[in-house]
């Protein structure tokens, strides 16, 4: 039995996608990247901006050729666009045979196999699926965050902590078949909490596990960066020094609009004590441009912040009004055109920031984790490109004598 699995959206989500994949593995089905020969379709589904959604909901549409050149098929929709609609998916595309919504993230690997298992009998899989070098490793689920423009507490419902020894098991299990680097995973990873326990226990005995290479985690959140968890990046071994922490706007008016529950001083303070305690460290940031009544001085404001903060990437995005939020009440007075071109011009300014993190690496010798043959990363998460073939998951030292693009390259020194 060949299964075919689609994942929009965030790493989170990717994450969710891959898990149900899993499962299906081990129960007997087969991956396919052809869709035309799949028994089976998992599309796994994004909401946080409307224009994902219309992404999930555009190729469910497609897929109902596919699912009509034979009723036997199955095709099933998971995550954030299927808890946000729910039956109404089912009643607007009829040949949607399950609609799993992403609160039930944690049980969908389960009750899509069980599902797909009763239509289909695939022989379940003794020996464990080889995983990949960098695997993902969800610590916890949902948000107890408000901010204002999303959508993730109401898709993904509050806070739910994953016990702190399953965590360790999982990653033991997925070092076990393969993996060498892994990244902790939640909407507020530095939020977790469990039996006493806090994110920076988390990292040290996480860090400690034997036949890790490399240790990440997505995404703390500003105002929760604490002390603890500085010193327990900084001692870490394995913990690389490359943290994705979003910020979103550099206006205070915007971000209390937003409830983001810190200042740009908050934050630009907290990234000075960060860099103090982890020297070195490269950053990366999300903004959100054209927030309801955010004037061109509030905008330049952002760019101000990120000029401050010179991160080696950031995700911008437009802002996208999301039905329920409470911004969604907010008067969307900010043109679509205008929207566009800050968005032009945040990224203009993140493209020459990240050509200046890239070019600052020339000359200096960095470790790398092959992820093929040829390509693989950095600590500080930058890409890199080498000639030589070596084996994927091993860890090389990389003289870096160019920039191509977005990618390091150089010559293998050991
Ligand atoms: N939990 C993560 C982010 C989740 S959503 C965090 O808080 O760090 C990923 C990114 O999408 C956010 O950081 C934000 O920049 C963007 N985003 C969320 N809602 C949005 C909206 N309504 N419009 C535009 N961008 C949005
Ligand atoms: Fe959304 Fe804010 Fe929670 Fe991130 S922290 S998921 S942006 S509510």
């Amino acid at each position: 039995m060949r299964v075919h699995t689609i994942t929009l959206g965030c790493q989170m989500s990717a994450a969710d996608g891959a898990e149900t994949l899993q499962a299906l593995e081990n129960a007997g089905w087969q991956k396919t990247d052809d869709v035309s020969e799949a028994d089976a379709v998992v599309l796994t589904t994004c909401t946080v901006r409307a224009h994902a959604e219309h992404r999930a909901i555009s190729m469910i549409g497609r897929l109902r050729t596919w699912k009509d050149a034979d009723p036997r098929r199955m095709l099933v929709v998971t995550g954030c666009v299927a808890e946000r609609l729910g039956p109404r998916l089912t009643q607007r595309f009829p040949h949607v045979d399950l609609v799993v919504g992403a609160r039930e993230a944690a049980r969908t690997p389960q009750i899509v196999a069980e599902l797909l298992g009763k239509r289909f009998q695939p022989q379940p899989k003794t020996a464990p699926v080889k995983n990949k070098i960098c695997a993902c490793v969800t610590i916890m689920r949902g948000c107890d965050c408000a901010c204002s423009y999303c959508i993730v507490p109401s898709v993904r419902g509050p806070e739910a902590c994953r016990p702190l020894e399953d965590i360790l098991s999982e990653m033991r299990d997925k070092i076990a078949a393969g993996a060498k680097e892994i990244t902790l995973l939640g909407q507020r990873v530095n939020a977790y909490r469990e039996s006493g326990k806090t994110f920076a226990d988390l990292l040290r005995r996480a860090d400690c596990i034997e036949g890790l290479a490399r240790l990440r985690f997505m995404s703390p959140h500003p105002a929760l960066m604490d002390e603890k968890t500085f010193t327990a990046i900084r001692d870490g071994e394995h913990i690389c020094p490359a943290i994705h922490i979003p910020v979103q706007s550099g206006n205070d008016r915007v971000l209390a609009l937003m409830k983001r529950g810190h200042t740009r001083r908050d934050f630009l303070e907290m990234i000075q004590r960060l860099r103090q305690a982890v020297p070195g460290v490269v950053l990366s940031t999300d903004i959100i441009v054209g927030f309801p009544s955010e004037t061109e001085e509030d905008f330049a404001q952002s760019l101000t912040l990120l000029e401050e903060l010179k991160p080696a990437a950031a995700f911008c995005f437009k802002y996208s009004a999301r039905e329920g939020t409470p911004s969604a009440r907010l008067k969307d007075d900010v043109p679509v055109q205008v929207k566009e071109d800050r968005l032009g011009a945040v990224n203009a300014l993140v493209s020459k920031l990240a050509q200046a993190a890239l070019h600052s690496q020339i000359g200096s010798e960095v470790e790398v984790l092959a992820e093929t043959p040829d390509f693989g990363r950095t600590r500080t998460g930058f890409k890199a490109r080498w000639k030589q073939a070596v084996a994927p998951g091993s860890l090389l030292r990389l003289q870096v004598a160019e920039v191509s693009r977005r990618t390091l390259s150089g010559e293998i020194s050991s």
